[in-house]
């Protein structure tokens, strides 16, 4: 950290994933904050030089090995806001360094949950979610005594198929599936939280983040969006975070965090009356969400395989080679065909990834 002309310390900030949802609203973020240096930017396919040039950032990549560019930009906090598993090396970076993670990629957390657990330990760093969700988790146990905890309640916004049920589910478009109620987000989470895979994602998320076993966190369909999780308590209270959907405000918290700096955003009206509404979820109808909670109970690689043929089947469902039905039919294949023991290192987490690729591939192409 170095400081700045006021002797206030600046913090150097890469963003990966600097070009998608997440990443252009952290950018917003970051140049109103003159504590925060955007040190190196990265995109999968995207280019980099008008952001680079108007952030004055000296690092850009684009593609390749996240670590080369984090070695050479040198931050204090890594933004991983890149999709899928191409964000884990820089996941297990930012942990194995101790440099303060602040984790937009859900699926590096769920692929290699046991590996980043093992490398924030020894790292001693931060690890600061961004999912809205496990930021009001976050922030409702902050400074609780684990054994209170009964247990972690995820909130769900149901998506876009919401109360249909799986059979009027076989020819929704790639546009319905994108049409999310109350989130605007990239295209491979839309589609995840239309089939409820994102929630499989998170409760995976949660488990690593929060240490909690599976059998404690509960799912619940709210489909307001307002509360974005709660905690309950062994003494019957429940801690609930609320706010508008806005991923700026998790965005701007894991980037000031502690300091909760000022953010100018809509005020929460409660006086014209909130939408509280809760419901159960139809895992009938949406499969993926308890073969996520099956998967992480199995352990292992499961989490790593589930997201794997998720991310084949997502993408061969907005390619227009499956139906939205194959997407759950697919990972659930692929999960049948897998080893699942467990990763030693990096090198058995992206084996067991690529043949689950390879299991689910087959299956979208079998149909
Ligand atoms: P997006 O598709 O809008 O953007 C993805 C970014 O990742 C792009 O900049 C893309 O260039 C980059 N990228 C893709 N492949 C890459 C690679 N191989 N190497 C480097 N960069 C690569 O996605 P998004 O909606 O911003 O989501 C990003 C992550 O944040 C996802 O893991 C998502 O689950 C999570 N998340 C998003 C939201 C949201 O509101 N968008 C909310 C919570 C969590
Ligand atoms: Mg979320």
């Amino acid at each position: 950290m170095l400081p700045d002309r006021q002797g206030m310390s600046l913090k150097r900030v890469a963003l990966l994933g600097a070009t998608g949802s997440i990443g252009r609203q952290a950018i917003e973020i970051i140049s109103a904050r003159d504590d925060l240096d955007l040190c190196g930017l990265m995109s999968g396919s995207r280019p980099l030089d008008a952001l680079g040039a108007a952030n004055g950032t000296a690092h850009t990549q684009i593609g390749g090995s996240a670590v080369s560019l984090l070695e050479a930009c040198e931050p204090d906090i890594v933004l991983n806001a890149i999709v899928g598993f191409a964000g884990v090396e820089a996941t297990l970076w930012a942990l194995e360094q101790g440099v303060t993670l602040a984790l937009a990629n859900k699926e590096s957390l769920v692929a290699a949950g046991e590996l980043a657990v093992a490398a924030h330990r020894r790292g001693g760093g931060l690890l600061l979610p961004v999912d809205s969700e496990h930021s009001a988790l976050f922030q409702c146990l902050e400074g609780r005594d684990p054994q209170t905890v009964e247990a972690l309640v995820l909130t769900a916004s149901g998506g876009p198929f919401r109360g249909r049920s799986r059979g009027d589910l076989a020819h929704v478009t790639v546009a319905e599936a994108l049409a999310h109620p109350t989130w605007s987000m990239g295209q491979k989470i839309s589609v995840d939280s239309a089939t409820l895979a994102n929630k499989g994602l998170e409760l995976i998320e949660a488990h690593w983040l929060f240490g909690i076993p599976y059998a404690q966190i509960e799912v619940v369909v709210h489909p307001g969006s307002i509360v974005h999780s709660l905690v309950r308590f062994r003494d019957g209270a429940l801690l609930a975070h609320l706010g508008i959907p806005d991923m700026r405000v998790p965005i701007s918290f894991a980037l000031g965090y502690p300091d909760r700096p000022a953010l100018a955003v809509e005020p929460l009206d409660l006086s014209g009356g909130l939408d509280l509404r809760f419901e159960a979820v139809d895992g009938e109808t949406f499969p993926l969400l308890p073969l996520a909670r099956a998967a992480g109970e199995r352990g292992g690689t499961a989490p790593c395989a589930y997201n794997a043929a998720n991310e084949v089947a997502v993408a061969a469902f907005l390619e227009g080679r499956a139906g939205f039905l194959a997407i759950a039919d697919t990972v659930a294949a692929a999960l049948d065909e897998v080893d699942c023991s467990p990763a030693r290192d990096l090198d058995d987490l992206v084996a067991a990834d690529a043949g689950a690729r390879r299991a689910a591939e087959r299956r979208v192409v079998l149909g």
